[in-house]
């Protein structure tokens, strides 16, 4: 089979593999559908110098497809053949503390991640455990349990941790996949959500998906903007999908007193004033990492019994001979998602 492999300074090659066998406690899903994410852009804009300090394996972490072969030692029930599937992209001891309440990204002892650490979803296998699957509901598309297996899980996870509720007036920074996915979810919790990104035709997707306000970071200051659109007070929760320091900032800045700021976006760095900024605001700050196996699932549910859009999200479908021209794109491109669909 081929793999996308990412080679440093925005190049990929589609590399020839071997088709995985099972060792005895392995699975072999056939992917239907295998996400892009801005941390597969992240690796794919490294230059080769720091490309090379990395571990070269099969790009894609958001893989979802069906379940094929098993190896002896996994029993029907943990992985039955033809069982539409998303994978949970991270693989650990199974025994810590971490790995037991499904946080195997966590594990004490080091975790693998799956299109980083070992081979990912873009390719036509891939070769997991049976803890790593999480049953694809009918009712969703492989496409769908793509975006849910990162992108929207994390969203998913972060408004949960926020505890997003009607009460709320939610400020979103970033409406990239993760932060569009953010706006929808939470607009179905009940909360008047604020958009804010740098992007005009962002802004515009993000409205049409929800967003009760939107805020462009370029044309002034965001922090006076959310200010202005909630009487004065803040955000009563704000969350950051950039990774961008400025932008953390600025979320912590435009929550309420007593507030919440959630941080998703990975990378980089942030300076607060703590005293005025944190401490004398007595906020409440959350980092959240994707997404343990049942929260995976939860937020599958919800998706459905929600009826989110989802679909229009997923605004661009590419095949494997196409990582090239579809990588590229997205590298500038910034509306909406990619995802690789196979045959
Ligand atoms: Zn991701
Ligand atoms: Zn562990």
């Amino acid at each position: 089979m081929r793999g996308v492999v990412f080679l440093g300074d925005r190049e990929l090659e589609l590399r020839e593999f071997p088709d995985p066998e099972p060792g005895p406690r392995d699975v072999i899903v056939e992917l239907r559908a295998s996400g892009m994410c801005g941390s597969d852009l992240n690796t794919y804009r490294l230059s080769r110098e720091q490309r090379a300090t990395r571990p070269m394996h099969i790009a894609g972490h958001e893989p979802c497809g069906v379940v094929v072969a098993c190896g002896a030692g996994v029993g029907d029930d943990e992985a039955p053949i033809g069982e539409r599937v998303m994978v949970h992209h991270y693989s650990g001891c199974g025994r810590c503390r971490n790995c037991r309440i499904g946080y195997t990204q966590m594990c004490i002892h080091g975790s693998k991640v799956y299109g980083g650490s070992a081979d990912g979803g873009h390719a036509k296998y891939i070769r997991v455990f049976p803890y790593m699957l999480v049953p694809l509901p009918d009712e969703l598309t492989f496409e769908e349990g793509a975006a849910v297996s990162c992108g929207t899980g994390t969203a998913f996870l972060a408004l949960e941790r926020l505890a997003v509720s009607g009460r709320d007036t939610l400020a979103v920074y970033g409406q990239g996949p993760v932060g569009l996915s953010a706006t929808m979810l939470a607009k179905a919790m009940g909360a008047r959500v604020i958009a804010v990104d740098m992007a005009p035709e962002r802004l515009a997707l993000a409205r049409e998906l929800g967003a009760d306000e939107t805020i462009d970071a370029g044309a002034g200051d965001p922090v006076q903007a959310v200010k202005e659109l909630t009487r004065g007070d803040g955000a009563d929760a704000t969350l950051d999908c950039t990774g961008n320091p400025a932008a953390r900032a600025n979320a912590v800045k435009s929550a309420v007193d007593w507030g919440r700021v959630c941080f998703v976006g990975e990378g980089n760095t942030a300076t607060f004033d703590m005293s005025p900024d944190i401490i004398h605001k007595q906020l409440t700050l959350y980092g959240s990492w994707t997404f343990s196996t049942t929260g995976q699932a939860r937020c599958a549910r919800f998706v459905i019994d929600r009826k989110i859009p989802l679909k229009r999200l997923l605004t661009h479908r590419f095949t494997l001979d196409e990582a090239e021209p579809a990588y590229k794109l997205f590298d500038t491109q910034t509306t909406g998602k990619g995802v690789f669909v196979f045959e």
